[in-house]
Protein backbone atom coordinates (compact mmCIF):
# COMPACT_ATOMS: atom_id res chain seq x y z
CA UNK A 1 0.00 0.00 0.00
CA UNK A 2 2.25 2.45 1.11
CA UNK A 3 4.79 2.01 -2.46
CA UNK A 4 1.57 3.74 -4.36
CA UNK A 5 1.14 6.42 -1.93
CA UNK A 6 2.51 10.06 -2.64
CA UNK A 7 2.39 11.05 1.25
CA UNK A 8 2.86 8.10 3.76
CA UNK A 9 1.87 9.79 6.96
CA UNK A 10 -1.78 8.94 5.72
CA UNK A 11 -1.39 5.48 6.81
CA UNK A 12 -1.30 5.26 10.50
CA UNK A 13 -1.72 2.04 12.50
CA UNK A 14 -3.48 4.25 15.41
CA UNK A 15 -6.69 5.56 15.87
CA UNK A 16 -7.85 9.12 16.92
CA UNK A 17 -9.51 9.07 20.35
CA UNK A 18 -10.43 12.76 21.67
CA UNK A 19 -7.95 14.34 20.27
CA UNK A 20 -4.65 11.62 20.79
CA UNK A 21 -3.26 9.25 18.10
CA UNK A 22 -3.40 5.81 20.09
CA UNK A 23 -1.10 2.66 19.12
CA UNK A 24 -3.51 0.92 21.66
CA UNK A 25 -6.57 0.26 21.99
CA UNK A 26 -8.46 -0.92 25.56
CA UNK A 27 -10.09 -3.51 23.76
CA UNK A 28 -8.16 -6.73 23.62
CA UNK A 29 -7.99 -7.85 19.67
CA UNK A 30 -6.18 -6.09 16.83
CA UNK A 31 -7.79 -5.54 13.56
CA UNK A 32 -6.09 -6.45 10.86
CA UNK A 33 -6.89 -4.74 7.31
CA UNK A 34 -6.86 -6.51 4.29
CA UNK A 35 -6.82 -6.26 0.63
CA UNK A 36 -10.35 -7.76 -0.37
CA UNK A 37 -8.96 -8.81 -3.81
CA UNK A 38 -5.20 -10.09 -2.98
CA UNK A 39 -5.83 -10.78 0.80
CA UNK A 40 -2.23 -9.38 1.55
CA UNK A 41 -2.62 -7.84 4.88
CA UNK A 42 -2.51 -3.46 4.94
CA UNK A 43 -2.52 -2.18 7.87
CA UNK A 44 -2.99 -4.05 12.03
CA UNK A 45 -4.92 -1.27 14.46
CA UNK A 46 -5.70 -1.54 17.33
CA UNK A 47 -9.37 -1.87 18.69
CA UNK A 48 -11.26 0.21 20.50
CA UNK A 49 -12.62 -0.74 23.74
CA UNK A 50 -15.60 0.67 26.34
CA UNK A 51 -12.54 2.39 27.74
CA UNK A 52 -11.57 4.24 24.72
CA UNK A 53 -15.23 5.24 23.38
CA UNK A 54 -16.16 7.19 26.68
CA UNK A 55 -12.71 9.27 26.56
CA UNK A 56 -13.66 9.92 23.08
CA UNK A 57 -17.21 11.33 24.26
CA UNK A 58 -16.06 13.30 27.36
CA UNK A 59 -13.24 14.92 25.22
CA UNK A 60 -16.02 15.74 22.68
CA UNK A 61 -18.11 17.31 24.92
CA UNK A 62 -15.50 20.07 26.28
CA UNK A 63 -14.25 20.54 22.37
CA UNK A 64 -18.22 20.68 21.08
CA UNK A 65 -18.66 23.93 23.31
CA UNK A 66 -15.98 26.14 22.27
CA UNK A 67 -16.97 24.65 18.21
CA UNK A 68 -20.48 25.63 18.64
CA UNK A 69 -19.45 29.11 20.44
CA UNK A 70 -17.44 29.83 16.53
CA UNK A 71 -19.10 31.49 13.95
CA UNK A 72 -20.37 29.89 11.13
CA UNK A 73 -17.87 31.95 8.98
CA UNK A 74 -15.31 30.49 11.05
CA UNK A 75 -15.99 26.89 10.90
CA UNK A 76 -16.91 27.21 7.23
CA UNK A 77 -13.19 27.90 6.23
CA UNK A 78 -12.11 25.60 8.15
CA UNK A 79 -14.16 23.17 6.96
CA UNK A 80 -12.89 24.93 3.20
CA UNK A 81 -8.91 23.79 3.93
CA UNK A 82 -10.31 20.23 5.10
CA UNK A 83 -12.10 20.08 1.56
CA UNK A 84 -8.91 21.55 -0.20
CA UNK A 85 -6.31 19.14 1.22
CA UNK A 86 -9.12 16.16 0.79
CA UNK A 87 -9.12 17.15 -3.22
CA UNK A 88 -5.30 18.38 -2.92
CA UNK A 89 -4.76 14.10 -1.84
CA UNK A 90 -7.30 12.83 -3.93
CA UNK A 91 -4.77 10.23 -5.64
CA UNK A 92 -3.61 8.51 -2.48
CA UNK A 93 -7.25 8.86 -0.55
CA UNK A 94 -8.10 6.73 -3.94
CA UNK A 95 -5.52 4.45 -3.52
CA UNK A 96 -6.59 3.91 0.25
CA UNK A 97 -9.52 3.40 -0.79
CA UNK A 98 -9.31 0.55 -3.62
CA UNK A 99 -6.71 -1.03 -1.40
CA UNK A 100 -8.87 -1.66 1.86
CA UNK A 101 -12.27 -2.08 -0.47
CA UNK A 102 -11.45 -3.63 -3.44
CA UNK A 103 -13.69 -0.93 -6.11
CA UNK A 104 -11.87 0.06 -9.30
CA UNK A 105 -9.68 2.84 -8.97
CA UNK A 106 -11.58 5.00 -11.06
CA UNK A 107 -14.29 4.56 -9.07
CA UNK A 108 -12.45 5.55 -5.92
CA UNK A 109 -11.36 8.67 -7.32
CA UNK A 110 -14.83 9.48 -7.90
CA UNK A 111 -16.04 8.68 -4.10
CA UNK A 112 -13.21 10.48 -3.19
CA UNK A 113 -14.51 13.56 -5.19
CA UNK A 114 -17.88 12.90 -4.37
CA UNK A 115 -17.50 12.89 -0.65
CA UNK A 116 -15.06 16.36 -0.78
CA UNK A 117 -18.43 18.10 -2.13
CA UNK A 118 -20.01 17.32 1.04
CA UNK A 119 -17.45 19.00 3.18
CA UNK A 120 -17.73 22.16 0.46
CA UNK A 121 -20.65 21.76 0.41
CA UNK A 122 -21.73 21.72 4.14
CA UNK A 123 -19.01 23.80 5.21
CA UNK A 124 -21.05 26.73 2.78
CA UNK A 125 -24.05 26.00 4.92
CA UNK A 126 -22.43 26.60 7.98
CA UNK A 127 -23.20 30.26 7.14
CA UNK A 128 -26.31 29.77 7.01
CA UNK A 129 -27.73 28.37 9.45
CA UNK A 130 -31.02 30.65 9.67
CA UNK A 131 -33.64 30.51 12.28
CA UNK A 132 -37.01 32.26 11.74
CA UNK A 133 -38.93 34.90 13.38
CA UNK A 134 -42.80 34.60 13.82
CA UNK A 135 -45.40 37.19 13.99
CA UNK A 136 -46.75 37.09 17.43
CA UNK A 137 -49.73 35.85 19.07
CA UNK A 138 -50.35 38.85 21.54
CA UNK A 139 -49.66 42.54 20.63
CA UNK A 140 -46.65 42.42 23.83
CA UNK A 141 -44.72 39.35 22.32
CA UNK A 142 -42.23 38.20 20.39
CA UNK A 143 -41.44 34.72 19.01
CA UNK A 144 -38.26 33.94 17.43
CA UNK A 145 -36.99 29.89 16.54
CA UNK A 146 -33.13 29.24 17.05
CA UNK A 147 -31.56 26.93 15.71
CA UNK A 148 -28.27 25.00 17.56
CA UNK A 149 -26.46 22.02 17.24
CA UNK A 150 -27.70 18.90 19.28
CA UNK A 151 -24.09 18.56 20.79
CA UNK A 152 -21.77 15.29 20.73
CA UNK A 153 -22.99 13.25 17.77
CA UNK A 154 -22.14 9.23 17.24
CA UNK A 155 -21.54 7.98 13.65
CA UNK A 156 -21.70 4.31 12.43
CA UNK A 157 -20.74 3.34 8.95
CA UNK A 158 -20.66 0.51 6.47
CA UNK A 159 -17.74 -0.34 4.16
CA UNK A 160 -19.36 -0.40 1.20
CA UNK A 161 -18.21 3.81 0.81
CA UNK A 162 -15.48 3.88 3.53
CA UNK A 163 -14.48 7.55 2.65
CA UNK A 164 -17.96 9.44 1.70
CA UNK A 165 -19.46 8.10 4.23
CA UNK A 166 -17.17 9.80 6.47
CA UNK A 167 -17.75 12.90 4.37
CA UNK A 168 -21.32 12.97 4.45
CA UNK A 169 -21.64 12.05 8.61
CA UNK A 170 -18.58 14.49 9.76
CA UNK A 171 -19.42 17.52 7.32
CA UNK A 172 -22.62 17.95 8.56
CA UNK A 173 -21.78 17.72 12.29
CA UNK A 174 -18.91 19.82 11.97
CA UNK A 175 -20.77 22.24 10.40
CA UNK A 176 -23.76 22.82 12.27
CA UNK A 177 -21.05 22.81 15.50
CA UNK A 178 -21.38 19.01 16.72
CA UNK A 179 -18.54 17.17 17.63
CA UNK A 180 -18.54 13.64 16.05
CA UNK A 181 -17.54 10.09 17.05
CA UNK A 182 -17.49 8.24 14.44
CA UNK A 183 -16.93 4.76 14.15
CA UNK A 184 -15.77 2.71 10.80
CA UNK A 185 -16.92 -0.62 9.55
CA UNK A 186 -13.72 -2.76 10.60
CA UNK A 187 -12.96 -4.09 7.00
CA UNK A 188 -12.51 -0.52 5.75
CA UNK A 189 -11.32 1.99 8.66
CA UNK A 190 -8.17 3.21 7.08
CA UNK A 191 -10.25 6.09 4.71
CA UNK A 192 -11.71 7.29 7.56
CA UNK A 193 -8.52 7.42 9.63
CA UNK A 194 -6.73 9.56 6.66
CA UNK A 195 -10.06 11.83 6.27
CA UNK A 196 -9.71 12.40 9.79
CA UNK A 197 -5.73 13.10 9.59
CA UNK A 198 -6.53 15.84 6.73
CA UNK A 199 -9.30 17.25 9.37
CA UNK A 200 -6.50 17.66 11.83
CA UNK A 201 -4.23 19.38 9.00
CA UNK A 202 -6.92 21.36 8.11
CA UNK A 203 -7.19 23.09 11.68
CA UNK A 204 -10.30 20.91 13.17
CA UNK A 205 -10.03 21.80 16.99
CA UNK A 206 -8.42 18.64 18.94
CA UNK A 207 -11.17 16.22 20.19
CA UNK A 208 -13.85 17.23 18.07
CA UNK A 209 -13.46 14.74 15.51
CA UNK A 210 -12.69 11.10 16.24
CA UNK A 211 -12.31 7.67 14.42
CA UNK A 212 -12.46 4.45 16.49
CA UNK A 213 -12.21 1.68 14.54
CA UNK A 214 -13.25 -1.77 16.95
CA UNK A 215 -13.92 -5.59 16.69
CA UNK A 216 -16.78 -4.75 19.24
CA UNK A 217 -19.22 -3.09 17.25
CA UNK A 218 -21.80 -4.09 19.80
CA UNK A 219 -20.19 -2.26 22.70
CA UNK A 220 -19.99 1.20 21.00
CA UNK A 221 -23.66 0.76 19.96
CA UNK A 222 -24.92 0.19 23.23
CA UNK A 223 -22.23 2.57 24.53
CA UNK A 224 -23.40 5.85 22.58
CA UNK A 225 -27.12 4.25 22.64
CA UNK A 226 -26.84 4.73 26.61
CA UNK A 227 -24.36 7.24 27.28
CA UNK A 228 -25.95 10.82 28.24
CA UNK A 229 -23.40 12.96 26.58
CA UNK A 230 -24.37 11.46 23.02
CA UNK A 231 -27.44 13.24 21.56
CA UNK A 232 -27.44 11.96 18.25
CA UNK A 233 -26.43 8.83 16.08
CA UNK A 234 -26.13 9.21 12.12
CA UNK A 235 -26.23 5.16 11.66
CA UNK A 236 -26.06 3.78 8.02
CA UNK A 237 -25.98 -0.13 7.26
CA UNK A 238 -28.39 -2.92 7.63
CA UNK A 239 -32.26 -2.44 8.67
CA UNK A 240 -31.60 -5.13 11.27
CA UNK A 241 -28.52 -3.74 12.65
CA UNK A 242 -30.81 0.06 12.63
CA UNK A 243 -33.92 -2.04 14.38
CA UNK A 244 -31.34 -2.71 17.69
CA UNK A 245 -30.05 0.75 17.54
CA UNK A 246 -33.31 2.30 17.32
CA UNK A 247 -34.60 0.00 20.05
CA UNK A 248 -31.47 0.93 22.37
CA UNK A 249 -31.48 4.42 21.32
CA UNK A 250 -35.51 4.63 22.38
CA UNK A 251 -34.25 4.19 26.54
CA UNK A 252 -32.63 7.65 25.96
CA UNK A 253 -35.46 8.91 23.27
CA UNK A 254 -32.47 9.61 20.92
CA UNK A 255 -32.32 11.48 18.17
CA UNK A 256 -31.16 9.11 15.01
CA UNK A 257 -30.51 9.14 11.13
CA UNK A 258 -31.10 5.69 10.02
CA UNK A 259 -29.87 5.41 6.33
CA UNK A 260 -30.78 1.33 6.29
CA UNK A 261 -31.04 -1.38 3.24
CA UNK A 262 -32.95 -0.91 0.08
CA UNK A 263 -34.46 -3.03 -2.85
CA UNK A 264 -34.84 -0.34 -5.79
CA UNK A 265 -37.06 -1.20 -8.58
CA UNK A 266 -35.49 -0.02 -11.59
CA UNK A 267 -38.69 0.19 -14.47
CA UNK A 268 -38.05 0.09 -18.19
CA UNK A 269 -41.48 1.35 -19.89
CA UNK A 270 -42.41 0.49 -23.80
CA UNK A 271 -42.12 4.38 -24.96
CA UNK A 272 -38.48 4.71 -23.24
CA UNK A 273 -35.39 5.34 -24.91
CA UNK A 274 -33.60 1.67 -25.16
CA UNK A 275 -30.10 2.66 -25.01
CA UNK A 276 -30.15 5.54 -22.20
CA UNK A 277 -32.19 2.50 -20.02
CA UNK A 278 -29.49 0.04 -21.00
CA UNK A 279 -26.67 2.77 -20.35
CA UNK A 280 -29.07 4.03 -16.82
CA UNK A 281 -29.33 0.08 -15.63
CA UNK A 282 -25.33 -0.85 -15.97
CA UNK A 283 -24.82 2.55 -13.74
CA UNK A 284 -27.51 1.91 -11.25
CA UNK A 285 -26.67 -1.94 -11.23
CA UNK A 286 -22.92 -2.35 -11.68
CA UNK A 287 -21.40 0.17 -9.91
CA UNK A 288 -19.65 -0.89 -6.78
CA UNK A 289 -20.21 -4.27 -8.08
CA UNK A 290 -23.80 -4.03 -7.07
CA UNK A 291 -22.76 -3.13 -3.60
CA UNK A 292 -24.40 -0.03 -2.70
CA UNK A 293 -27.83 0.99 -0.95
CA UNK A 294 -29.18 2.33 -4.13
CA UNK A 295 -28.29 0.14 -6.39
CA UNK A 296 -31.01 -1.56 -8.70
CA UNK A 297 -32.14 -4.87 -7.29
CA UNK A 298 -34.87 -5.48 -9.78
CA UNK A 299 -34.86 -4.68 -13.07
CA UNK A 300 -38.66 -4.67 -14.15
CA UNK A 301 -39.22 -4.31 -18.18
CA UNK A 302 -42.27 -3.71 -20.14
CA UNK A 303 -43.57 -6.68 -22.52
CA UNK A 304 -43.18 -4.83 -25.60
CA UNK A 305 -39.40 -3.85 -24.87
CA UNK A 306 -38.71 -6.79 -22.74
CA UNK A 307 -36.59 -8.49 -25.15
CA UNK A 308 -34.73 -6.03 -26.91
CA UNK A 309 -33.93 -4.72 -22.81
CA UNK A 310 -32.10 -7.62 -22.14
CA UNK A 311 -30.68 -8.65 -25.61
CA UNK A 312 -28.96 -5.27 -25.60
CA UNK A 313 -28.02 -5.45 -21.40
CA UNK A 314 -26.64 -8.72 -22.05
CA UNK A 315 -23.82 -7.69 -24.64
CA UNK A 316 -22.81 -4.68 -21.89
CA UNK A 317 -22.79 -6.76 -18.78
CA UNK A 318 -20.57 -9.23 -20.80
CA UNK A 319 -18.41 -6.62 -21.71
CA UNK A 320 -17.76 -5.95 -18.15
CA UNK A 321 -14.03 -6.22 -16.78
CA UNK A 322 -13.49 -8.13 -13.33
CA UNK A 323 -10.14 -7.91 -12.13
CA UNK A 324 -8.04 -6.00 -9.43
CA UNK A 325 -9.09 -2.47 -8.43
CA UNK A 326 -5.63 -1.39 -9.84
CA UNK A 327 -5.74 -2.76 -13.18
CA UNK A 328 -6.45 -0.84 -16.29
CA UNK A 329 -9.69 -0.68 -17.29
CA UNK A 330 -11.37 -2.59 -14.15
CA UNK A 331 -14.71 -2.11 -13.98
CA UNK A 332 -15.63 -4.78 -11.26
CA UNK A 333 -13.48 -5.59 -8.19
CA UNK A 334 -13.59 -8.21 -5.55
CA UNK A 335 -16.83 -7.97 -3.24
CA UNK A 336 -15.90 -7.79 -0.16
CA UNK A 337 -15.61 -11.15 1.86
CA UNK A 338 -17.21 -14.84 1.35
CA UNK A 339 -20.56 -14.20 2.66
CA UNK A 340 -21.48 -11.36 0.12
CA UNK A 341 -20.46 -14.84 -2.28
CA UNK A 342 -22.26 -17.11 -0.98
CA UNK A 343 -25.54 -14.97 -0.86
CA UNK A 344 -25.44 -14.03 -4.31
CA UNK A 345 -24.86 -17.60 -5.21
CA UNK A 346 -27.76 -18.34 -3.21
CA UNK A 347 -30.10 -15.51 -5.09
CA UNK A 348 -28.83 -17.30 -8.25
CA UNK A 349 -29.31 -20.93 -7.63
CA UNK A 350 -33.04 -19.95 -5.67
CA UNK A 351 -33.91 -18.20 -9.38
CA UNK A 352 -33.17 -20.44 -11.45
CA UNK A 353 -34.79 -23.40 -9.50
CA UNK A 354 -38.01 -21.26 -9.74
CA UNK A 355 -37.72 -20.49 -13.49
CA UNK A 356 -35.40 -17.59 -14.38
CA UNK A 357 -32.80 -18.36 -17.00
CA UNK A 358 -29.50 -16.99 -17.01
CA UNK A 359 -28.55 -15.17 -20.07
CA UNK A 360 -24.67 -13.93 -18.76
CA UNK A 361 -22.72 -15.08 -15.72
CA UNK A 362 -23.78 -17.09 -13.28
CA UNK A 363 -20.42 -18.69 -12.20
CA UNK A 364 -17.66 -18.21 -9.66
CA UNK A 365 -14.89 -15.94 -11.14
CA UNK A 366 -11.65 -17.48 -12.86
CA UNK A 367 -9.71 -15.39 -10.66
CA UNK A 368 -10.96 -17.15 -6.94
CA UNK A 369 -11.29 -15.58 -3.87
CA UNK A 370 -14.44 -13.08 -3.82
CA UNK A 371 -14.44 -12.13 -7.41
CA UNK A 372 -17.66 -13.09 -9.37
CA UNK A 373 -18.69 -13.13 -12.65
CA UNK A 374 -21.28 -10.29 -13.38
CA UNK A 375 -24.39 -11.93 -13.79
CA UNK A 376 -27.80 -11.23 -15.89
CA UNK A 377 -31.12 -12.96 -14.98
CA UNK A 378 -34.23 -13.42 -17.06
CA UNK A 379 -37.72 -14.62 -15.96
CA UNK A 380 -37.26 -13.54 -12.79
CA UNK A 381 -40.84 -13.48 -10.55
CA UNK A 382 -41.63 -12.28 -7.74
CA UNK A 383 -41.57 -15.71 -5.34
CA UNK A 384 -37.51 -15.62 -5.84
CA UNK A 385 -35.44 -14.01 -2.89
CA UNK A 386 -34.37 -11.67 -6.02
CA UNK A 387 -37.20 -10.19 -5.74
CA UNK A 388 -37.50 -9.27 -2.30
CA UNK A 389 -33.66 -9.42 -0.71
CA UNK A 390 -31.21 -6.78 -1.43
CA UNK A 391 -28.60 -9.01 -3.14
CA UNK A 392 -25.58 -6.48 -3.10
CA UNK A 393 -23.77 -8.09 -5.75
CA UNK A 394 -23.57 -7.72 -9.74
CA UNK A 395 -26.17 -9.78 -10.35
CA UNK A 396 -29.02 -8.20 -12.47
CA UNK A 397 -32.77 -9.95 -12.19
CA UNK A 398 -35.06 -9.36 -15.48
CA UNK A 399 -38.81 -9.57 -14.57
CA UNK A 400 -41.41 -8.77 -17.32
CA UNK A 401 -44.59 -6.87 -16.98
CA UNK A 402 -47.52 -5.69 -18.86
CA UNK A 403 -49.53 -2.47 -17.03
CA UNK A 404 -48.47 0.56 -15.47
CA UNK A 405 -50.87 -0.26 -12.16
CA UNK A 406 -49.16 -4.06 -12.01
CA UNK A 407 -45.28 -2.62 -12.02
CA UNK A 408 -46.48 0.32 -9.35
CA UNK A 409 -47.69 -2.61 -7.03
CA UNK A 410 -44.82 -4.47 -7.83
CA UNK A 411 -42.21 -1.90 -7.19
CA UNK A 412 -43.70 -1.02 -3.67
CA UNK A 413 -44.17 -4.88 -2.81
CA UNK A 414 -41.53 -4.29 -0.77
CA UNK A 415 -40.95 -3.27 3.27
CA UNK A 416 -37.71 -1.12 1.84
CA UNK A 417 -38.28 2.70 0.01
CA UNK A 418 -34.88 3.57 -0.46
CA UNK A 419 -34.44 4.83 -4.43
CA UNK A 420 -36.21 3.78 -7.59
CA UNK A 421 -35.59 4.53 -11.28
CA UNK A 422 -38.10 4.42 -14.20
CA UNK A 423 -37.05 5.05 -17.89
CA UNK A 424 -40.35 6.68 -19.61
CA UNK A 425 -41.29 9.81 -22.28
CA UNK A 426 -44.84 9.90 -21.51
CA UNK A 427 -45.19 12.78 -19.12
CA UNK A 428 -48.49 11.94 -17.62
CA UNK A 429 -47.34 8.22 -16.65
CA UNK A 430 -44.05 10.08 -15.49
CA UNK A 431 -45.92 12.05 -12.90
CA UNK A 432 -47.74 9.24 -11.94
CA UNK A 433 -45.02 6.71 -11.06
CA UNK A 434 -43.53 9.34 -9.60
CA UNK A 435 -46.34 9.96 -6.87
CA UNK A 436 -47.34 6.81 -6.67
CA UNK A 437 -43.82 5.08 -5.99
CA UNK A 438 -42.94 4.77 -1.99
CA UNK A 439 -39.54 5.69 -1.95
CA UNK A 440 -37.44 8.75 -0.32
CA UNK A 441 -35.14 8.97 -3.90
CA UNK A 442 -36.50 8.88 -7.59
CA UNK A 443 -34.31 9.06 -10.59
CA UNK A 444 -36.22 9.50 -13.93
CA UNK A 445 -34.41 8.78 -17.12
CA UNK A 446 -31.48 8.35 -15.17
CA UNK A 447 -29.68 6.01 -13.15
CA UNK A 448 -27.27 8.05 -11.23
CA UNK A 449 -29.34 9.86 -8.38
CA UNK A 450 -26.91 11.10 -5.68
CA UNK A 451 -25.38 14.69 -5.35
CA UNK A 452 -24.50 16.97 -1.88
CA UNK A 453 -27.39 19.41 -3.22
CA UNK A 454 -29.94 16.89 -3.05
CA UNK A 455 -31.69 15.21 0.10
CA UNK A 456 -30.15 11.33 0.17
CA UNK A 457 -32.39 9.13 2.53
CA UNK A 458 -35.24 6.61 2.39
CA UNK A 459 -39.12 6.23 3.90
CA UNK A 460 -40.50 2.75 5.64
CA UNK A 461 -37.75 0.31 6.64
CA UNK A 462 -35.07 2.09 4.52
CA UNK A 463 -35.33 4.71 7.69
CA UNK A 464 -35.30 8.41 7.76
CA UNK A 465 -33.29 11.29 8.08
CA UNK A 466 -31.38 13.16 4.99
CA UNK A 467 -27.87 13.32 4.28
CA UNK A 468 -27.00 16.50 2.04
CA UNK A 469 -28.85 19.49 0.61
CA UNK A 470 -30.21 22.47 3.07
CA UNK A 471 -32.42 19.86 4.68
CA UNK A 472 -29.48 17.55 6.05
CA UNK A 473 -28.30 20.15 8.26
CA UNK A 474 -31.56 19.69 10.25
CA UNK A 475 -30.34 16.45 11.43
CA UNK A 476 -27.52 18.11 13.73
CA UNK A 477 -29.82 20.77 14.87
CA UNK A 478 -32.22 21.23 17.69
CA UNK A 479 -35.07 23.77 17.64
CA UNK A 480 -35.59 26.59 20.23
CA UNK A 481 -38.68 28.65 19.93
CA UNK A 482 -38.45 31.45 21.94
CA UNK A 483 -41.46 34.18 23.63
CA UNK A 484 -40.27 37.08 24.44
CA UNK A 485 -43.26 38.42 26.61
CA UNK A 486 -43.41 41.79 27.95
CA UNK A 487 -42.60 43.89 25.17
P1 LIG B 1 -23.32 -4.35 6.38
O1 LIG B 1 -24.09 -5.55 5.98
O2 LIG B 1 -23.30 -3.27 5.38
O3 LIG B 1 -21.97 -4.64 6.96
P2 LIG B 1 -24.19 -3.82 9.07
O4 LIG B 1 -25.44 -3.16 9.49
O5 LIG B 1 -23.93 -5.18 9.54
O6 LIG B 1 -24.20 -3.70 7.50
O7 LIG B 1 -22.94 -2.95 9.47
C1 LIG B 1 -22.90 -1.55 9.32
C2 LIG B 1 -22.12 -0.97 10.48
O8 LIG B 1 -22.80 -1.29 11.69
C3 LIG B 1 -20.70 -1.50 10.63
O9 LIG B 1 -19.86 -0.44 11.04
C4 LIG B 1 -20.85 -2.53 11.74
O10 LIG B 1 -19.65 -2.71 12.46
C5 LIG B 1 -21.89 -1.88 12.61
N1 LIG B 1 -22.64 -2.80 13.50
C6 LIG B 1 -22.98 -4.08 13.28
N2 LIG B 1 -23.67 -4.57 14.31
C7 LIG B 1 -23.79 -3.57 15.23
C8 LIG B 1 -24.40 -3.44 16.52
N3 LIG B 1 -25.06 -4.44 17.09
N4 LIG B 1 -24.31 -2.25 17.15
C9 LIG B 1 -23.66 -1.22 16.58
N5 LIG B 1 -23.07 -1.27 15.38
C10 LIG B 1 -23.13 -2.43 14.69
Amino acid sequence: LLNRLKDHSLVREEMLVGGTWQKEGTGAERIEVRNPSTLEILASLPSAGLDDVRVAIDVAKKAQKSWAARSGKDRASIMRKFYDFVVENADDLAVILTSEMGKPLAEARGEVAYGASYIEWFGEEAKRVYGDTIPGHHADKRLLVLKQPVGVVAAIAPWNFPSAMVARKVAPALASGCAIIFKPAAETPLSALALAILAERAGVPSGLFSVLPTRNARMFGAEVCSNPIVKKLTFTGSTEVGRILMAQGAQKIMKLSLELGGNAPFIVFDDADLDEAVEGAMLSKFRNAGQTCVCANRLYVQSGIYDKFVEKLASRVAGLKVSDGFDDGATIGPLINDEAVTKLYDHIEDAVSRGASVVVGGKRHESGGTFVQPTLLSGATKDMKVAREETFAPLAPVFKFGSVDEVIDLANDTEFGLAAYFYANDLRNVWKVTEALEYGMIGVNTGLISTEVAPFGGVKQSGFGREGSKYGMDDFLSMKYVCLGGI
